[in-house]
């Protein structure tokens, strides 16, 4: 009875802190201006977390800088604290400077989802060093990037999470992906590493794979057969939206997900069955 009691306890003083509750937190979301970056920044936010991305403009148009400040603006709605940078994942100095001046501003950051990520489609035989290079600086060394530039951080305060966006063409593959999935089966490796190294600072590292997703620019690319398989391939008959991979990030920065680490959750419908 004793042990009973004393057990009770123990679970009882556990869950005080158990829970979804991220209020206060800062979270920073690379990429966070369109598609699925946009669905997880307004998802922390619905939850009180305070939110820092960072775009880019990759094809020089205004697009992005009008995309980066309408998500603004919605976060803004949600009353939390916003900032949005322009910042280059590929470029470690400007991954130095925004993570910087997200200290500054916010005083603290609890939570990095790596969400940056592009796609330059091609037979294996065709692709440049150029495309090879651009998408696996971005998706995978982006990544290493700010991790590396947000360690110390963590790991001084023993309080981190960190979330990478991967892809279930890191397991497996189709036409004209090599350097796409070769950088999302790398930021699985990384993942792996990271929750290895982070761990006994009480740093959570996860990725997700999404399938496809429906987003205006990413899937908008994709021909119209190729959505029509992979809707055929979703074991439940349907694409998902960004929200369902935001709802998944979300989840796993929070104390709900603090036993689960060095693991990749797909997003797919089944998918990879
Ligand atoms: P988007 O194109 O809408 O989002 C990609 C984001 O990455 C953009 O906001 C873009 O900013 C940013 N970005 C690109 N290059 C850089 C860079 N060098 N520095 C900083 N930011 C950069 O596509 P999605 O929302 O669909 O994709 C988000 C993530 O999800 C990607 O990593 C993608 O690989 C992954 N994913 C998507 C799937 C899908 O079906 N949509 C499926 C599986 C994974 P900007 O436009 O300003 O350059």
């Amino acid at each position: 009875d004793q042990l009973l009691e004393d057990l009770n306890e123990e679970t009882q003083s556990q869950s005080l802190n158990y829970g979804m509750s991220l209020r206060g937190r800062v979270a920073i979301i690379t990429g966070g201006a369109s598609g699925i970056g946009r669905a997880v920044a307004l998802e922390f936010a619905r939850h009180g977390v305070h939110v820092a991305f960072n775009y880019f403009s990759y094809d020089g148009t205004d697009d992005a800088e009008e995309e980066a400040a309408e998500t603004e603006r919605l976060i803004r709605q949600l009353e939390v604290r916003v900032r949005c940078e322009k910042c280059d994942v590929r470029d470690p100095e400007a991954v130095e400077r925004f993570i910087k001046n997200t200290r500054t501003e916010f005083g603290r950051v609890h939570i990095l989802v790596n969400n940056a990520g592009i796609g330059r489609d091609r037979a294996l035989w065709r692709l440049t060093d150029e495309q090879w290079r651009t998408v696996l600086d971005t998706n995978l060394t982006g990544a290493f990037h700010m991790i590396r530039a947000l360690a110390p951080t963590f790991r001084r305060q023993h309080d981190g999470k960190i979330v990478n966006v991967s892809s279930v063409h890191a397991i497996r593959s189709e036409f004209g992906l090599a350097n796409y999935s070769a950088s999302k089966a790398g930021l699985l490796g990384l993942t792996r590493s990271a929750a290895l190294e982070l761990g006994p600072s009480n740093i959570n590292v996860n990725a997700v794979a999404p399938g496809y997703i429906r987003t205006n620019r990413l899937t908008s690319g994709v021909p119209a057969e190729i959505l029509d398989t992979a809707r055929e391939r979703s074991v439940l008959g349907r694409l998902g939206d960004p929200q369902d991979v935001a709802n998944v990030v979300v989840f796993l920065c929070s104390e709900y997900a603090r036993h689960i680490t060095g693991t990749v959750v797909p997003v797919d419908g089944g998918h990879l069955l």
